[in-house]
Formats: structure tokens, C-alpha cells, sequence
């Protein structure tokens, strides 16, 4: 295994971003916008690219900027049923019109929604809270596992990333930038079985152990078990989805020193991974806890955690819960819509299929660079394609996943980066890529990849 925790601490947040040096290369309208933006906004904000786009119109999985030019979004996973979708535009519209409150009034449409959602859970799972990010999600799962086990140590991934609140941030090392993670925070070490090589069983067991050896480590410091969190997809991580079902083992063994396992599903939630519903069903896994964002209303702001009632009352006994636009009407009607869609576009079988067809694609373009692309792989809409300097020794090549990045947005086809050396290319659209969007982008990365001789 010749992973080397912190080689690139990449800060895979700002990999591509503008860096305001270029500003005086910008054409007279965005340099102008950019001046504006940075005269009134604060300084942490990043944009992406050398020259940053300013993007006025969505529909399905294509965007235009201001000059007309048309992208294809392979990156946005919010919109997961296509930017605009009329279906959600119309229900967000018509509860507008009616009332918008809160969850301290009744209201049908959180009852409506939380009765659907949890009937797409296990049946453990039977209790629905709603926030407004996945930050906040992630944030009251951490007090629930706290509250529940007495204990306050966390297991999470090398690379995760898990949100932006104190709490979260602090278990969130991708962060970069010096992050300061909790003291009561151990690291499982990226799952990384390209590099590990083809032996799923002795794969297993090697991250049970690393598992066992962190809660040995708390437990040497007299630090009591409250979690493992961990988004099943490892996105952060380098979109990780193989071997199917060695996360299963891995929770078993929290479980077995009595932690709980929180399911980040911000990111392959909602039929992301193709196979299933969530992502932690492709493992075989029943969390006890579930948080789950970005794509639940498809860009209005709108998070969940499910949990097992006996979980969420060890928390509630003490604590009341309230959050002033979570659940609202409004957003609980943009969520409806979403299942909605879901159902009646066959999104899950549709996103299976095309994305079989575009890994299956991909890996064509593997073959032809096989000096440069280590590998391809996926689960879903869900993609990440691996740059090495050379294949035999897998030494990661992020400067040439930064220059693929650039050259496709020339091409119009928006991706960015991810994993603990900011090595591979993130793919992840809405879920409502076609067919002839394969093509697009497939054609585009061959043809980058010549144009940079690799
Ligand atoms: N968890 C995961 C796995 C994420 O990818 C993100 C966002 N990238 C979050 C949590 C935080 O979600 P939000 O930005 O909505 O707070």
C-alpha cells in the first residue's frame, strides 16, 4: 500500500480557482464583475477557473453564460434533476404563492415529505429533522452520537469533508489551510484500492483493522467512541466506490465497540450511485444516523437527517430542535417535487444505465492514454478519473488533472478535482446526462488529452 498520508495536502477546494493575478487577461465585463465582487464580498470566497464564468441560464444538464455560450455541466449535483426543471420551478411557485412559515405551525407538506422519505429509508429508520445545509445536518448528527453514547470520539476519512460550521469543519481535514481538527478526531486512513490492487477480501480487512487500531488509540487516551461518519462514495477522498461492501465491515466493527455510524449522504444520496436509492445500500449498510443535502430540492436550500427514534430521543429528552427556514413549506414542496421527478422520470434506472454506457466509454479513453490515466471508475453518475505520472507506479499527476480541467472548460464542459493529491477528475452531473452527452464530453477529454500529449 504506498499511500502517503499529507503528500499533498492539495487544499482540493481552491485547485482551480481564479487567482486575481489573471484579472488583467479578463475581457472588460467579467474583470468588471470580479472588481465588484471582490469590493464587497468577503475575501474567502472562490471562483473557479482563470476566467470565470458568469453563468445566467440552466436547463436540464446544459448552462449558458452571458455571451450565449452553451456548457455541459459534468460537475453540478445539486440540480440533480436538471437545472430548472419546470416541474420543481411550478411547485416552489404555487407554495409561494399560498404561505410560507415554519415548523412551529402544522403544515402537510413536511408531513407529506418526511412520510415518503422515510418509507425510501430501512425500517430502522423512522424519524425525519430538517435543516438547511448539509453542514447543519452533519453538525446535529455529531450532538445526537454525542448525546446518545457519552463518548466524543469520531472517526472519519483522511480526506473528508463534512461541512463548515465549527463543529464540522473541525472534522473536515480537506479543508486544507491548516485546519485544526478536535482533539477527540482519528483519521481512517483514504480507501484507496487502485493503489491497494485487486484483492477485495484482504482490502476489507485492512481498513477493519485501521478502523480498530484508531478506537484502540481513543481508547488509549481515554477518548469514549461516539462515531464513524463517512460519505459512502468518498468523494473527497477521490470518489471511491469499490469494493462494494467493504464499508459494511468497516461499520460492523464501530458498531461492535459500541459507536454509531453516521451516513453522510450529501453526495451519493438520491440515486447518485445508480445502484440504489443511497449510497450506503450499495454496501449493505443500515446507519443509525442519515444526513443527506444538496441535490433533496434541487438547489433550494433544503437538508435532512433521518435517525432511529431511540437515537434522536437520547438527544431530544434534553434539547429542543428549532431552525427557522428548515422544512418550511416552500422547500418541503421543492422536496416533493424531487421525489416526484424521481419517480416518474425512472431516474435510478436511468442514471444506472447512462452511467454504466459512460464509464464503460471512459474507459476507452483509459486505454488510449493508459500512460497517463491510471484509472476510471464509478458508481452512478458518480465518476472519478485518475492522472499518474505512470501507471506502474501510480505516482499521482495533479498538474496534469489541473491542465484537463482547464482544457475541457475551453471546451466547454465544466469538471474540477478531487482526492488527497487533487489527481482526479470529479465528474458528477445532473442526473439527467444523455446519451449524446457522453459523446461530448468523452470526445473532449481524448481530444485534450492528445492536445497535451499524454
Ligand atoms: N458532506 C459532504 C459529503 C459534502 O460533500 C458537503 C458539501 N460539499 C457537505 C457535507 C456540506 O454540505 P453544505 O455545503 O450544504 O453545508
Amino acid at each position: 500500500m504506498s499511500y502517503v498520508p499529507g503528500l499533498a495536502k492539495s487544499s482540493i477546494l481552491d485547485c482551480n480557482r481564479f487567482n486575481s493575478m489573471d484579472a488583467d487577461s479578463l475581457d472588460p465585463t467579467t474583470r468588471e464583475l470580479v472588481k465588484r465582487r471582490k469590493s464587497c464580498m468577503g475575501s474567502s470566497y472562490r471562483l473557479f477557473y482563470k476566467r470565470p464564468l458568469n453563468l445566467v441560464k440552466g436547463e436540464g444538464e446544459y448552462l449558458w453564460d452571458a455571451e450565449g455560450n452553451k456548457y455541459l455541466d459534468a460537475y453540478n449535483n445539486i440540480p440533480s434533476m436538471g437545472h430548472s426543471h419546470p416541474k420543481i420551478v411550478e411547485a416552489v411557485h404555487e407554495q409561494m404563492k399560498k404561505i410560507n412559515t415554519h415548523t412551529r405551525y402544522l403544515h402537510e407538506n413536511i408531513i407529506n415529505y418526511s412520510e415518503r422519505l422515510l418509507s425510501l429509508m430501512p425500517k430502522e429508520i423512522d424519524r425525519a429533522m430538517y435543516m438547511c445545509s448539509g453542514s447543519e445536518a452533519n453538525d446535529l448528527a455529531l450532538r445526537i452520537c454525542m448525546a446518545y453514547t457519552g463518548g466524543t470520539g469520531i472517526l472519519i476519512s483522511q480526506e473528508a469533508y463534512h461541512g463548515n460550521t465549527q463543529l464540522v469543519s473541525a472534522i473536515s481535514p480537506s479543508i486544507g489551510g491548516g485546519q485544526k481538527l478536535l482533539d477527540s478526531v482519528r483519521l481512517v486512513p483514504t480507501p484507496d484500492f487502485y493503489r491497494f490492487g485487486d484483492d477485495a477480501e484482504g482490502f476489507t480487512k485492512w481498513y477493519c483493522d485501521e478502523i480498530q487500531k484508531q478506537i484502540d488509540d481513543m481508547k488509549a487516551h481515554g477518548i469514549k467512541l461516539a462515531c464513524f461518519i463517512a460519505d459512502s462514495i468518498f468523494s473527497s477522498d477521490g470518489v471511491l466506490p469499490y469494493p462494494k461492501g467493504f464499508l459494511k465491515a468497516a461499520v460492523d466493527v464501530v458498531h461492535k465497540n459500541g459507536g454509531l455510524f453516521i451516513g453522510d449522504e450529501v453526495q451519493p444520496g438520491f440515486c447518485r450511485s445508480g445502484d440504489s436509492f443511497w449510497g450506503f445500500l450499495r454496501h449493505g449498510i443500515t446507519p443509525d444516523l442519515v444526513t443527506m443535502g444538496k441535490p433533496m430540492a434541487n438547489g433550494i436550500p433544503c437538508s435532512g437527517l433521518c435517525g432511529k427514534h431511540e437515537i434522536l430521543e437520547a438527544f431530544s429528552e434534553k434539547f429542543p430542535y428549532f431552525n427557522t427556514f428548515a422544512g418550511n413549506p416552500v422547500s418541503m414542496a421543492a422536496a416533493i417535487a424531487v421525489l416526484d421527478v424521481i419517480e416518474k422520470e425512472n431516474i435510478l434506472e436511468h442514471t444506472k444505465t447512462v452511467g454504466a454506457d459512460f464509464l464503460k466509454a471512459l474507459k476507452e479513453v483509459q486505454a488510449k492514454h493508459g500512460e497517463s490515466v491510471g484509472d476510471a471508475r464509478g458508481a452512478g453518475l458518480f465518476i472519478g478519473i485518475e492522472f499518474v505520472k505512470d501507471p506502474e507506479s501510480k505516482t499521482p499527476d495533479p498538474e496534469l488533472a489541473q491542465l484537463v480541467i482547464n482544457k475541457m472548460y475551453e471546451k466547454k464542459i465544466l469538471t474540477s478535482n478531487c482526492g488527497p493529491y487533487g489527481n482526479v477528475l470529479k465528474v458528477r452531473p445532473p442526473l439527467v446526462f444523455k446519451s449524446e452527452d457522453i459523446d461530448w464530453f468523452v470526445s473532449a477529454l481524448d481530444e485534450s488529452l492528445t492536445e497535451l500529449n499524454r
